[in-house]
C-alpha cells in the first residue's frame, strides 16, 4: 500500500475525488507495495485503481487517460531501505553525537539508486528485488562496489554475510540493467591488488558497467572503526596511475576514460585536473568527478554575463581542499567584474581539520569566517553547506546566520549564478531559503 500525500488541482485524482491520506492498493490487481509499483503499474494509459478513502470506504477507480494527462498524485516519502553493514570508511560513523536524526539515517536502497542516483551496495537485495529490478527495468543503478574479491568486501563492509558482488552484478546485467560503479579506496584494504582485481572485473563487464569512479576514503575526527593506512599523497597518486592505466585502455577500446579518480584525488596527489573532455557527460559530479572541472567551465562561460561592479570587496568563503584552487578563478572574476575577491579558507570545527570540502563546512564555521568583516560588501558561501530547508549541517539556520553578520551573505554554485545579478538594486538569494 502506498499513501497520497498531495493531490495537484485539476488533475485526474482530484476528478475521481482521491484526497490526500488515501491509500492506494492495487493497480490492475496488483499490490502496490511503494512508489516503484506506483509508477510502473500505473504507466498505461488505461488501468483499474483499487483505493481505500480516508473515511475507510472502498473504492475502485476505471481510469483512463489521453496523452500527457497526469494522475497528479503525490507519495507520501517511502520507508528507506536500511544499510546492513558497517563500512570502515562510513561517514554516518563518523558523524559527531546530536545531530538531527536524518543526517544518522543509513540508507542502502536499490530504489533511491535508480530514483535519485544514489549509491547502493546490493548487500540487502532479495529474490524479490531482484525480480523486480529485471521486471522494471531499473537501469541504471549506481552502486558502491568498493572491491569485487568477496573477502576483501567483507572486510571493507565489516559484513561476513555480504553477498558476492560479482554474480550480483552478473544477474542483474544478464537482465540487461547497467550500473555506475563507485570505489572508496581504504589504502591497505582495497587499493593495490584488490584494486587491480576489482577494475578488470569490473572492466569485464563491458557497455554493462558505464564508469567507475574512485574516491579516496575521507574520515572525520569522530570516525572510529577504521582500519586502514592513511589516505596520503603517495596513495593518492598510486590510485591515480592505477586509474590512468585504465583509462587509457579504456579510451582506446572504448571511446571514454571509464573508470575516473574524484577531484579530491588529485587534490591529494597534487596533480592537474583533467579537461571537461576528459569527463564526457560528467555521469559521476555528484560523486565529486570532475566537479572542479565543471565549476571553472561554469564560470568562464559566465564571464561574459557578470555586470562590473569596480571596487567592491566581496570575501569567498571555501574549504581547504579548494582553496589552492580558486586564486586563478577569483583572477578571472575580478577581471571581468573590476571586484576584488578575498579568499577565506574555513576549517570544519564539526568535524575537525581533516573534512576539507567546501561542501561540509558548517554555520558556525560561516559566522566564525565573516564575523566582524565591516569591510566586505559581500560574502559567497558555497550553497551546497544549506539543504532544501536552509539548514547548515550543524542545525544553524542559513537566515540566522545572514543575519548575524554584518554583510548580505549570498550561497553560491559558481559565482556567477550570485554575480550575475549584483548589479541590480535587489539580489535575490540562490540556493537557500528563509523557510
Ligand atoms: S553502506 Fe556503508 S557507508 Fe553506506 S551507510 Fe551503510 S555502513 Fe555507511
Amino acid at each position: 500500500m502506498v499513501r497520497v500525500l498531495r493531490v495537484a488541482p485539476d488533475s485526474i485524482a482530484s476528478e475521481l475525488g482521491i484526497v490526500p491520506g488515501t491509500e492506494l492498493l492495487r493497480a490492475n490487481g496488483r499490490d502496490l507495495a511503494d512508489f516503484l509499483d506506483w509508477e510502473f503499474l500505473t504507466a498505461d494509459d488505461a488501468f483499474e485503481l483499487e483505493a481505500r478513502l480516508p473515511d475507510g470506504e472502498e473504492v475502485v477507480f476505471d481510469i483512463e487517460r489521453g496523452d500527457g494527462d497526469t494522475m497528479g498524485i503525490e507519495l507520501e516519502p517511502p520507508n528507506v531501505r536500511r544499510c546492513a553493514n558497517r563500512c570502515e570508511f562510513c561517514f554516518i560513523e563518523g558523524l559527531p553525537k546530536g545531530l538531527r536524526k536524518p543526517l544518522y539515517m543509513r540508507d542502502d536502497d536499490y530504489r533511491l539508486s535508480f530514483a535519485y542516483g544514489n549509491f547502493a551496495t546490493l548487500s540487502n537485495l532479495k529474490e524479490r528485488d531482484f525480480a523486480r529490478i529485471l521486471e522494471y527495468r531499473l537501469s541504471p543503478l549506481y552502486v558502491s562496489v568498493h572491491a569485487t574479491p568477496w573477502e576483501a568486501r567483507k572486510k571493507l563492509l565489516n559484513n561476513p554475510r555480504v553477498p558476492n558482488i560479482v554474480e550480483q552484478l552478473r544477474r542483474i546485467t544478464a537482465g540487461g540493467i547497467q550500473f555506475h560503479g563507485q570505489m572508496v579506496v581504504v589504502p591497505g584494504l582495497n587499493d593495490r591488488e584488490v584494486l587491480e582485481q576489482s577494475l578488470a572485473d569490473l572492466y569485464a563487464f563491458g557497455d554493462a558497467c558505464l564508469s567507475v569512479a574512485l574516491v579516496p576514503v575521507g574520515l572525520t575526527q569522530f570516525s572510529h572503526i577504521y582500519t586502514g593506512e592513511s589516505m596520503d599523497a603517495g596513495n593518492a597518486t598510486r590510485i591515480l596511475e592505477a586509474a590512468e592505466r585504465w583509462a587509457e585502455r579504456a579510451q582506446r577500446e572504448r571511446g571514454e576514460p571509464w573508470v575516473y579518480g574524484s577531484d579530491e584525488l588529485y587534490l591529494l596527489a597534487d596533480r592537474p585536473l583533467p579537461a571537461a573532455a576528459h569527463y564526457g557527460d560528467f555521469a559521476q559530479i555528484e560523486n565529486g568527478v570532475g566537479a572542479v572541472t565543471s565549476l571553472r567551465e561554469r564560470v568562464a562561460e559566465g564571464l561574459s554575463r557578470l555586470p562590473r561592479i569596480d571596487g567592491r570587496r566581496i570575501g569567498v568563503v571555501t574549504g581547504r581542499a579548494m582553496a589552492p584552487l580558486m586564486p586563478a578563478l577569483l583572477d578571472r572574476l575580478t577581471a571581468a567584474t573590476g571586484a576584488r575577491f578575498e579568499l577565506i579558507e574555513a576549517t570544519n570545527s564539526l568535524f575537525g581539520p581533516t573534512v576539507t570540502t567546501a561542501g561540509l563546512l558548517v554555520g558556525a564555521d560561516i559566522l566564525r569566517s565573516l564575523e566582524g568583516r565591516t569591510d566586505l560588501d559581500l560574502a559567497l558561501i558555497p550553497a551546497e553547506t544549506i539543504n532544501d530547508n536552509g539548514i547548515f549541517l550543524d542545525d544553524k539556520a542559513f537566515v540566522d546566520v545572514r543575519e548575524a553578520l554584518p554583510m548580505p551573505v549570498y550561497p553560491s554554485y559558481d559565482f556567477v549564478d550570485v554575480l550575475e545579478h549584483e548589479d541590480k538594486p535587489s539580489c535575490s538569494l540562490s540556493g537557500a531559503t528563509d523557510a
